[in-house]
């Protein structure tokens, strides 16, 4: 199969990080008989210092004429002053909502040799973690009318519109019920129906898609309950959809439980098969060009591109094996590094992992 990627390095640790992972595609391609070829654009701060805009309209372009888009991560403390619409993580929300990417999908998964790093007592590790948050991403309050103004009696004022409509709770409750029948199925769909009529609407929505998911256990939970069970019991959950702002807090929680933020992967799905695919953490401008950084949420971010955007199965299989065989042969780079591992670089993890691939894994 041939494939088309949009590389967006970004800043910070961004380049690192994409350079392993697109190493780790490449042999993934020659072990399967694929052909993967890439398109480098830009986005975020980078962007901004060569062409003025943290999103040039070249990178959505070629985006649109790609398969699926591996991001990086973009930002840093250089373009930290600038007006809202010019820092680099306009480029994010902004190309967001170009590709139309409705559904952030991210696994918080615990693994065995990474136990110790999770900050839950061990009774509760013992059940096992393993959930998928699906957070709607390009409604809500990030999205809606936003002002800053002097009110008539002189106060400073902000205001954030949160806004949403049947379309958009039912396409991602949707996508959430589906991707459920491929794990455990069980969604538990989080809001804050007490307080907030967009919750309400959510609710009364999530529960007509139920309907056409007989199969699938269902749940309501309000967004500050969720907080605490993930916490108390984390093993409770499989699938959580949520709306954008709940779902951005809840992963970053659910994401501190699995030990580091270098671990978790994202997928940004479109209707179809498109998508955007990133690692959770940030450009890390602290550690970039030391070498320190871990490549493995960007590499696993990859082997999500090749389960939902390309079918790809095995191949998925077999880079989710390969990080596991790496750290199970006790390699850690220094964020997930612990007593008699031995310590890696970032390219040296990311060959490592290459070196580790094999169809029959
Ligand atoms: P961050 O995720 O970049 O870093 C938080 C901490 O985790 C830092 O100590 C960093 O060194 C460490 N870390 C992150 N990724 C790592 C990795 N792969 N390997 C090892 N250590 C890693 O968050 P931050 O410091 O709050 O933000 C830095 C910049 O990134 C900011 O400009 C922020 O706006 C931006 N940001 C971008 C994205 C994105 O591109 N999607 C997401 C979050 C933050």
């Amino acid at each position: 199969m041939e494939k088309k990627i949009a590389l967006i390095h970004g800043d910070g640790i961004g380049p690192e990080i994409v350079d392993e992972a697109v190493k780790v595609l490449n042999k993934t391609a020659d072990i399967f008989g694929h052909k993967f070829t890439y398109t480098p654009v830009l986005m975020g701060g980078i962007a901004i210092d060569e062409t003025g805009v943290p999103l040039p309209e070249e990178t959505v372009k070629v985006c649109k004429a790609s398969d699926s888009v591996l991001l990086g991560a973009v930002g840093g403390p250089k373009w930290d002053k600038g007006e809202g619409k010019m820092r680099p993580e306009a480029g994010l929300l902004g190309i967001r909502g170009a590709l139309g990417l409705y559904a952030n999908l991210r696994p918080a998964k615990l693994l065995k040799p990474l136990a110790g790093a999770c900050p839950l007592k061990k009774e509760t590790t013992e059940q096992g973690l393993d959930l998928l948050i699906v957070r709607e991403l390009i409604g809500g309050a990030y999205f809606g009318d936003k002002r800053t103004f002097t009110d008539d009696k002189g106060h400073l004022t902000a205001i954030d519109e949160m806004k949403y409509s049947d379309f958009e709770v039912e396409r991602i409750c949707r996508k959430a019920f589906e991707l459920a029948r491929k794990r455990r199925g069980f969604v538990t769909s989080v809001d804050k129906a007490n307080v907030l009529d967009t919750s309400r609407l959510w609710r009364e929505i999530a529960h007509k898609v139920k309907e056409d998911y007989p199969d699938i256990g269902y749940e309501d939970m309000l967004v500050d309950n969720t907080a605490m069970q993930l916490i108390r019991n984390p093993a409770h959950f499989d699938v959580i959809v949520t709306e954008n702002l709940f779902g951005d807090i809840l992963s970053d929680e659910a994401s501190m439980l699995t030990g580091s933020l270098g671990m978790l992967p994202s997928a940004s799905l479109a209707d179809g098969e498109f998508g955007l695919y990133e690692p959770v953490h940030g450009s890390a401008p602290d550690i970039a060009g030391t070498g320190k950084a871990n490549p493995i949420a960007t590499i696993l971010s990859a082997a999500m591109m090749l389960r939902f955007s390309f079918g790809m199965l095995s191949e998925a299989d077999a880079i989710e094996k390969a990080v596991d065989k790496a750290l199970n042969a006790g390699y850690r780079t220094a964020d997930i590094m612990s007593e008699g591992c031995k310590l890696v670089n970032c390219t040296e993890m990311g060959g490592i992992i290459t070196d580790g691939l094999s169809a029959e894994n």
